[in-house]
């Protein structure tokens, strides 16, 4: 019997992470990661621009994050009874970097920080609307109806076939468009008075990548303001990856409240929530405090490690620059392929992220507009990356990444791979 095999006898779906069941894949099994790369147990090398969705920004294995987590690995074990230096000292650089961030906890998972954040957001008002967007992803627990990802989530109340999810927290989320100012006006004036939060990934990467007019950013920081709603920007994918401060640093709008993930640990496990003082000061450690808060790993000595290793790089090093200028010649390279090759596609993406949506037009703004990308070709031209060993993930609506340990000459194959797929799909 193949490992993937036994896998599926004894995982549900044969996978703990990533996506269940993508055809053609589903006998990969991964042996090793390092840089740009992974190998499958057949030792097969991919240039991987999949990146877990998101978190190795510095590459994987980064060796400076790797020694920092040996050394504290073999210096400090969870104990759970008080705080760590490092643990103080992470803090104060969230709080130094991020705009918003007057005060910040640690998670073990961006679906945590942003479960905490609804939760805390609907304790301090009192209310219990929760506004998001179309396609914007935020985790999986029931404070806030999922986007479904394999239909075109609905404007408006949330589709009653979101699976799993309760009742109640369908009744509670209000579904609009992204970068629809008027809409945003309406549902204020609507039910303003109801509304607890608005959570938003400033840029939709969960739908390739969207990106937002400053109107509607203005627009939401704005009717917040005015409401006495809560702004909650979910940087779980754009913290770290576009801006030590996120994607509020680089917007100029500052949120109530900032979820971080992924990115932030370069692949360790950890989230964070932050925000406004008098908000965050509502969680409590107490059971019979105003929000509880707790999690047993909540604070490990390895992820914190590896966290503040990876601010420490992204502070020191030109990672940024890096990984910006790879971006702009991947989308400037892509865009000439399909000109050349006169396939009528939209190359778009912000830094180190990129997607091809295969269609004519604008750069679409909501998910409304990416209803016309041709799923077919999108994951058939992904199939033939992978075939040849670059791999982004053949699911349609996924975004790519880029890391500090891609190069140019991986930026080459990559065009040159693309150009094979595009004329064979
Ligand atoms: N928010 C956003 C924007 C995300 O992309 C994700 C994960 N893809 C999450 C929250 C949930 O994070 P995690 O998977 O670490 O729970």
């Amino acid at each position: 019997m193949t490992l993937a095999e036994r896998a599926r006898r004894v995982i549900p779906g044969g996978v703990n992470s990533g996506q269940r069941s993508i055809p053609g894949l589903t006998d990969l099994v991964i042996a090793r990661t390092e840089g740009s790369r992974f190998w499958d147990t057949t030792g097969r090398e991919f240039t991987d621009y999949h990146a877990a969705f998101g978190p190795p920004l510095l590459g994987h294995n980064d060796p400076d994050v790797a020694a920092a987590v040996s050394a504290a690995r073999a210096s400090i074990g969870l104990t759970g009874v008080a705080v760590t230096e490092g643990e103080v000292t992470l803090a104060e650089q969230l709080v130094e970097l991020v705009p918003s961030m007057e005060k910040v906890l640690l998670t073990s998972t961006g679906s945590e920080a942003t479960f905490h954040a609804l939760r805390l957001a609907r304790a301090a008002t009192g209310r219990r609307l929760v506004v998001k967007f179309q396609g914007c992803y935020h985790g999986w627990h029931d404070s806030v109806s999922l986007n479904v990802i394999s239909a075109p989530e609905r404007v408006g109340r949330p589709d009653p076939t979101s699976a799993g999810i309760l009742p109640e927290v369908l009744a509670a989320t209000l579904v609009l468009r992204f970068n629809d100012v008027a809409a945003v006006r309406q549902a204020f004036a609507d039910h303003g008075p109801d509304i607890a939060a608005v959570i938003l990934e400033p840029v939709p990467h969960n739908v390739g990548a969207l990106l937002p007019t400053d109107a509607f950013l203005r627009a939401l920081r704005e009717e917040c303001t005015k409401a006495g709603s809560v702004l909650v920007f979910d940087e779980v994918i754009t913290g770290f990856r576009h801006a030590l401060g996120g994607y509020q640093s680089l917007a100029g709008v500052t949120p109530d409240l900032t979820t971080l993930g992924k990115a932030i640990a370069n692949g360790a496990p950890v989230g964070a929530i932050g925000g406004r003082a008098d908000l965050m000061d509502l969680f409590s450690s107490r059971p019979g405090g105003p929000v509880f808060f707790a999690g047993t790993y909540n604070g490990h000595p390895d992820v914190v490690a590896a966290a503040l290793a990876t601010v420490r790089k992204l502070r020191e090093e030109p990672v940024h620059e890096h990984v910006f200028r790879l971006g702009d010649r991947v989308r400037a390279g892509l865009a000439e392929l399909y000109r050349t090759l006169d396939v009528p596609a939209v190359v778009t993406g912000y830094g180190s992220v990129f997607v091809s949506y295969f269609m004519s037009g604008p750069q679409p703004r909501s998910y409304d507009d990416l209803l016309a990308n041709d799923t077919a070709l999108f994951v058939g031209y992904r199939r033939r990356l992978v075939d040849q060993g670059v791999f982004e993930l053949p699911l349609n609506l996924k975004r790519s990444h880029l890391s500090y340990a891609h190069t140019d000459a991986d930026v080459d194959r990559l065009l040159e791979a693309t150009e094979t797929a595009v004329r064979h799909t």
